[in-house]
């Protein structure tokens, strides 16, 4: 992909570590808790008092000193900011097309945040884990992002290169679009009233929608903004491959479960994010409006 010129974007939170929310420095709660802990401790030796008082300051968020990321960190971090802002730019010009097919959707397009975190961090949709791997959160219209996820692409999953990066954080942005146009919520009410079955049927559609929005998205970034190289769609193809169900089932289990499938298998991942390349018209293809069996 090219990338490096281009514009990166403001819609980042970096919680990486011992960052917080803007790096705010000791400040009056951080001189608090100190005190407060020094008054407590008055009836131990001065020893044991400065040395607890330097444990409870060391575990403070305290300015810029705690995390230094490595430079290929700082890399993937600049990467990502990035392609969060060439998705901000298609979608921005895209998002009209799509709306008026659907009732209740919002008549505009608004920015994600991005959450860049490392092991645990909270969400509105509970606690988010490095484990469960990018994903988004309808209630706080945010993505979420551990990079340590982009090694384990190149590695576990075999998907090296950046557009299968890529690739993941416009399939995140693509369920901020359903949230936008109010599918997310008429899916997960009607997930409530039905059965495990028909629950993950919806799932795989929901997921399938989000392809096909990053293989829209990857049309107008081939076209409009020219980021695409020689090489970037089979990257992206070979990570809609790699977090197929058949694949990631087999890959646990050595076998696979077809009613188990939440995501799509990976032919049927593939096979949307192409739809959406070839055609880049978020309208024009629905996977709500097709019988399962034919997705
Ligand atoms: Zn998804």
């Amino acid at each position: 992909m090219r990338w490096k010129d281009a514009r990166r974007s403001q819609n980042v939170e970096d919680r990486r570590r011992g960052r917080s929310r803007g790096r705010r420095p000791l400040g009056g709660v951080g001189l608090i808790v100190v005190a407060a802990v020094a008054i407590f401790l008055w009836n131990e030796s001065p020893d044991e008092v400065i040395q607890e008082v330097r444990e409870r300051l060391a575990e403070l968020p305290v300015g810029g000193s705690v995390y230094e990321p490595t430079l290929a960190e700082e890399e993937l971090a600049e990467f990502t900011r990035t392609v969060l802002a060439f998705t901000e730019d298609v979608w921005a010009t895209i998002y009209g097309q799509v709306a008026p097919s659907y009732r209740g959707a919002r008549p505009r397009y608004q920015e994600p945040t991005l959450v860049l975190f490392s092991g645990v961090t909270p969400t509105a949709c509970g606690r988010g884990e490095a484990g469960m791997g990018p994903f988004y959160c309808p209630g706080d219209s945010q993505v979420y992002i551990d990079l340590a996820f982009f090694n384990e692409l190149e590695t576990k999953f075999e998907a090296p290169g950046d557009f299968a990066q890529a690739y993941v954080i416009a399939h995140e942005v693509g369920h901020h679009v359903q949230n936008l146009l109010g599918v997310s919520g008429q899916v997960h009410a009607q997930q409530s009233r039905v059965s495990q079955e028909e629950y993950n049927r919806l799932s795989v559609r929901l997921e399938l929608q989000a392809d096909y929005f990053a293989g829209v998205w990857a049309h107008h970034a081939q076209g409009a903004l020219d980021v695409l190289q020689e090489g970037d769609l089979e990257e992206g193809i070979r990570a809609a491959m790699a977090v197929g169900d058949d694949t990631i089932q087999r890959q646990a289990t050595g076998r696979v479960v077809p009613e188990a499938f939440t995501h799509g298998s990976a032919e049927q991942r593939i096979r949307w994010f192409l739809l959406g390349f070839e055609s880049g018209d978020p309208a024009a293809h629905s996977p709500f409006e097709m019988a399962y069996e034919r997705l």
